[in-house]
């Protein structure tokens, strides 16, 4: 017999996503109810700032009309149409256009997936096809960094740097390889932003060599930013170094822009500010803004090219269903409209008042780091700021703090290591904002 309460409903039947099973049955879920602008409402009425827009994808915050709208609208004209058989709709041919048009370089061509996991698993089955088609299938090994997460599927997980993620899985497979992250605060190359560049130039370098030399490498990703693994923000010049380094032994490099992208470091893509073209994009979250699912991967025109001819007329046989719906493609249109029409101008106003704000923390005892660029950011919390001692884990910080931010009306981040990350929607007001920053101060007080 079923209970109809949400939380019983929830423990019997829903498995929920990156969760200890056991510990969510225990603890039972929060309900979510509504969402307006940069805020959220539980079923109990508690109102709170959603200080990591749900999962760094609520761009554009809640309940914008705009793309409700558009949503609706295409729903009533057409809710689906494949792309398979040479057919196509509209939305996704003009969302297409427009991101070809916003994309760094001759990243010209995009192929519409349902999200991020599946987008980098695109890269690959792409990655692959490239080298086969230039005659070269033995270039098969792939390179990652550490702290890296490239998402959750099968072969994505193996990217992913995250022990969570491979621990009773199978993964990485063995043509997945890691080097060390940029990882300032806790970098055995200092702090030092050219020793951190050199160490990871030095890094792949040896790593290539140990492969058997760039004729056994096809890729190397990065995130502009690593997000999951704690914002950890590489140092100016560190991507276009390790650009350059793939590019002088023509290994693919693909910037993953999942949670980057869509103005969450201030503009569009956050390789573009670093001024790096990469050969291939992923991009997913921001695209729609949490309001459909939808993940794109951009190729580089070599990259198209290179496939297509080598495919010829056969048949190059990746796809997806859902690539390219129309109604996520809708919704990604009147998304893009807002960031053009002053959401990413709001966003980089908010970024700036969120990371000023943020370094004002760092005077509190727990704060050993302060991280970020835009509106993603993290703090890095310890109990001793010299020695750099994480707060301790048999203490079960993220849980505490996490819940400690939902008392006080703030949602946000609780890594299990002692990081707290945020990554506030880029419609929030400068009151939201401080609201986030005074809320964070108390939970902090609160954690002493
Ligand atoms: N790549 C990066 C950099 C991500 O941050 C994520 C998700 O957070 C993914 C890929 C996977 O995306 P999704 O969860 O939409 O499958």
């Amino acid at each position: 017999m079923l209970s109809n309460s949400l939380v019983e409903l929830d423990r019997a039947h829903l498995v929920h996503p990156v969760a200890s099973w056991r510990g969510h049955e225990a603890a039972g879920v929060r309900v979510i109810a509504s969402g307006d602008g940069a805020t959220v409402t539980d079923t109990s009425g508690h109102r709170l700032i959603d200080g990591f827009a749900g999962l760094w994808c609520v761009n554009a915050g809640y309940g914008q009309e705009s793309i409700v709208e558009a949503a609706t609208r295409q729903l009533r004209t057409l809710p689906y149409a494949t792309g398979y058989f040479g057919l196509g709709s509209e939305p996704a041919i003009r969302l297409a256009a427009r991101l070809a048009e916003a994309a760094p370089g001759d990243l010209d061509h995009v192929f519409f997936t349902l999200g991020g996991s599946d987008a980098v698993d695109s890269t690959v089955r792409f990655v692959r096809h490239y080298w086969h088609s230039r005659g070269k299938p033995e270039r098969d090994q792939f390179i990652t960094l550490e702290m890296g997460y490239h998402g959750s599927s099968t072969v994505g997980a193996g990217l992913t740097a995250l022990p969570a993620f491979h621990t009773g899985f199978g993964v990485p497979h063995d043509w997945q390889h890691r080097i060390p992250s940029h990882h300032a605060y806790r970098n055995p190359a200092g702090q030092d932003p050219a020793a951190i560049t050199a160490a990871s130039v030095a890094a792949l370098r040896a790593k290539v060599k140990a492969l058997g030399g760039p004729e056994r490498v096809a890729a190397f990703y990065v995130e502009p930013i690593q997000g999951s693994g704690g914002v950890l923000v590489p140092p100016p010049g560190w991507m276009a170094a390790m650009r350059a380094v793939c590019a002088e032994m023509e290994i693919l490099f693909i910037a993953d822009e999942v949670i980057t992208g869509f103005g969450r470091t201030g503009p569009l893509f956050a390789c573009a500010e670093e001024g790096v073209v990469p050969d291939m994009m992923t991009t997913a979250k921001g695209l729609t803004s949490g309001y459909a699912p939808m993940g794109a991967v951009f190729l580089s025109e070599h990259v198209y090219a290179t496939i297509a001819d080598g495919a010829g007329q056969g048949v190059v046989g990746h796809g997806l269903t859902y690539s390219g719906h129309p109604v996520s493609a809708a919704i990604g249109l009147a998304v893009l409209d807002l960031y053009e029409g002053g959401l990413l101008e709001n966003g980089r106003r908010a970024g700036a008042r969120l990371m000023a704000g943020l370094q004002a923390l760092a005077d509190h005892p727990l704060v050993g780091d302060v991280r970020g660029r835009g509106m993603l950011a993290a703090l890095e919390l310890v109990t001793d700021k010299a020695a750099k001692t994480p707060l301790p884990a048999a203490a079960q910080p993220a849980t505490r703090i996490f819940d400690r931010a939902w008392a006080q009306g703030l949602v946000l981040r609780a890594f299990p290591w002692g990081v707290i990350g945020f990554a506030p929607p880029l419609c929030c007001t400068e009151a939201e904002i401080d609201g986030i920053l005074a809320r964070t101060r108390a939970v902090l007080d609160e954690t002493l």
